[in-house]
């Protein structure tokens, strides 16, 4: 239990003593002059930082019973003997004393502070844990969002023509209460808005594939999350207001962690924002969205999840590729290629006989895996297959090939990234269609200059 008895203090004038001159003892000096109190420092060695400061200089060892005289003592230097030495003359001559970082040479504590105008909110964990005490003060800071100062201002203004018109004591109170209420609706309901994150596909590449609700999520944003495939129309030219962090995974980089990804959406949330997580391609298809969507609701924030095209599908339409067809196509299958090569775990059997066209994320480094996977397993080695690098841009390609070849054809050929490699008979619509396919990628920006979409070029993690 914390019996500490929270009281404020006045010091305006009053002659205070911090003893020691360095980086921590500056700061308790900084309270105290914000409290105006009259301080004098005592130290061998004082820092030019505190000489600047307008306060008595003392260069001089300290001394028994240095302390008389003053209202409140803090030590702050690093030697022991002389802490000891000021808490116990302190002591002696009943003046209120800490020295900093040894509670037990201390007869009070400094809380952390908010303050917003004439409202001040003193934090105490009793000594336990400072920091815990600084997140409480952040926490109230966001809930008054520099409104308390204010309310409190007017409050104080009403009060004075109420104490000169009414003479009643409890007709006095029942007013004030009554206004402080009302007040308190004003504040409260401003803050009750609170942030929401919106989980966004941006779409494969072409910027103009974001759908409407995510085009408008961008443009509401207070701040974007944004990855690295993401083309930077959408991060940098729909919204100038939004601040904008880059959580993109790097290539051999450090990159942001995922729950570093969870921490800043929440606490951006908590702080009433409109945030927006902005993904390539769709949000749930191989993108963590889930991940992030659970740790918003464990946090109890509300969240959307606005669709995207996704890569495969995005790359397909580009090239005229139909993923169903009627007759040769049941079905299409959505697979990351990324696993392929750690634990081969893809049912390979079931992939090659289904009468589904395969879409591989991720897959160009294994490709080889994948091509055995799947032939021994059964699947024809003529086989049609595409690899679409760079779908919906304006750098989009495509390479195609069939499942026994396509090694032996891509051998000194780079392929570009982000690709999706598709497997099935429909992409032999691709050579009937080609010439009259027409999909012109929309290009905001300079995709080779400084600030074009090349700046993700070298960020993506896997092909
Ligand atoms: N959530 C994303 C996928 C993220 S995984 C989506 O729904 O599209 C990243 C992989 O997506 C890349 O390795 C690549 O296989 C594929 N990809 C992303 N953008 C692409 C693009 N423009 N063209 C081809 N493949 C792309």
């Amino acid at each position: 239990m914390n019996s500490l008895l929270p009281i404020f203090m006045k010091l305006e004038n009053q002659p205070c003593l911090v003893v020691g001159g360095g980086k921590i003892a500056h700061q308790k000096i900084r309270q105290l002059l914000e409290s105006k109190a009259n301080v004098t420092v005592k130290a061998l060695d004082i820092s030019e930082k505190i000489q600047s400061l307008s306060v008595t200089i003392q260069k001089s060892a300290y001394r028994k019973n240095d302390v008389k005289g003053y209202k409140l003592v803090i030590a702050a230097t690093n030697d022991e003997n002389i802490n000891r030495k000021v808490y116990e003359d302190s002591q002696k001559n009943g003046i209120p004393v800490n020295v900093v970082d040894q509670p037990e040479l201390c007869t009070f504590y400094m809380g952390s502070v908010f303050q917003d105008g004439d409202v001040k909110v003193a934090i105490s964990t009793n000594g336990k844990c400072p920091s815990f005490g600084k997140f409480i003060r952040d926490h109230i800071n966001n809930l008054s969002k520099g409104t308390w100062g204010n309310a409190l201002e007017k409050l104080a203004l009403q009060r004075e023509k109420i104490i000169n018109s009414i003479s009643s004591y409890s007709q006095k109170q029942q007013i004030m209460e009554k206004l402080v209420n009302s007040t308190k609706n004003n504040f409260i309901n401003k803050q009750v808005k609170r942030g929401k994150v919106y989980i966004v596909g941006a779409g494969p590449g072409d910027p103009e594939l974001i759908t409407v609700k995510g085009l408008r999520a961008i443009q509401q944003a207070d701040i974007i999350l944004h990855d690295a495939l993401v083309h930077p129309h959408l991060v940098f030219e729909i919204n100038h207001e939004a601040e904008k962090i880059f959580v993109g995974k790097r290539e051999g980089k450090h990159s942001v962690s995922q729950k570093t990804i969870h921490s800043l959406l929440i606490e951006a949330a908590n702080q009433g924002k409109q945030v927006v997580r902005l993904k390539g391609g769709d949000p749930f298809i191989f993108g963590r969205g889930a991940e992030e969507a659970e740790a918003l609701a464990k946090a109890g924030i509300p969240f959307e999840v606005v669709a995207g095209v996704t890569a495969g599908i995005g790359a397909a339409a580009g090239f005229g590729i139909p993923l169903t067809s009627r007759n040769e196509a049941q079905s299409t299958t959505l697979i990351t290629g990324h696993q392929c090569e750690k634990n081969g775990n893809h049912n390979w059997k079931a992939l090659a006989e289904l009468d589904s066209t395969l879409v591989f994320y991720m897959g160009v480094k294994n490709i080889s895996k994948i091509v055995s996977g799947l032939t021994i397993n059964g699947k024809s080695g003529s086989t049609p297959l595409a690899i679409v690098q760079n779908g919906t841009m304006v750098t989009q390609k495509i390479f195609i090939s069939t499942l026994e070849n396509v090694e032996n054809e891509i051998k000194g050929i780079t392929m570009k990234t982000p690709a999706v490699i598709i497997i099935g008979e429909v992409v032999n619509h691709h050579q009937r269609l080609q010439k009259y396919v027409d999909s012109i990628p929309a290009d905001y920006v300079d995709p080779i200059g400084d600030f074009g979409f090349d700046i993700w070029k070298n960020e993506v993690v896997v092909a």
